[in-house]
């Protein structure tokens, strides 16, 4: 796995609890389970902070895509932490403000709008997936 550049690791914030990381999640579930299941790999935040070593080995091997649902950017700030390249950051709440109609609701359970903001997010992230894998390796640069 570490020898295939393509791979793109996501890694969403725990956002429990509040609608925003409720879309972060289940953007990513969407994007590494439906869309690209061939070269993304989901990693847990919680990995992270417990300094999970094959988590934080995969994170420090591969451009990272984090998906934040609010301001503090949890998962960008863990990613850095562990020693891992955020090749792209991608924040809710800018798809939010793109897409207004959509607000999302409920935690246990997204409201409709939310799974949909959810798709959309994770559709744009799959789109430009291959850019992210290029920068990702511009900027880590030490890979191989
Ligand atoms: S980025 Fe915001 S929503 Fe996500 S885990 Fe951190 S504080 Fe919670």
């Amino acid at each position: 796995m570490s020898n295939d550049k393509h791979l793109v690791v996501v890694v969403p914030c725990s956002g429990i609890g509040k609608p925003f990381g409720t879309v972060a999640r289940e953007a990513a579930y969407e994007l590494c389970e439906n869309l690209r299941t061939g070269d993304t790999q989901l990693v847990a935040l919680a990995k992270l902070v417990l300094g999970d070593s094959a988590a934080r080995e995969i994170v420090a091997q591969n451009p990272v895509v984090t998906i934040d649902g609010c301001k503090h950017m949890c998962a960008a700030k863990m990613v850095r932490e562990s020693g891992g390249t955020v090749a792209r950051e991608v924040a809710v709440l800018d798809a939010f403000r793109q897409h207004k109609e959509l607000k999302p609701e409920g935690i246990a359970e997204l409201n409709e709008a939310g799974q949909k903001l959810a798709r959309l997010m994770a559709e744009e992230i799959a789109g430009t997936l291959a850019e992210t894998a290029k920068s990702g390796m511009a900027r880590g640069g030490s890979h191989d």
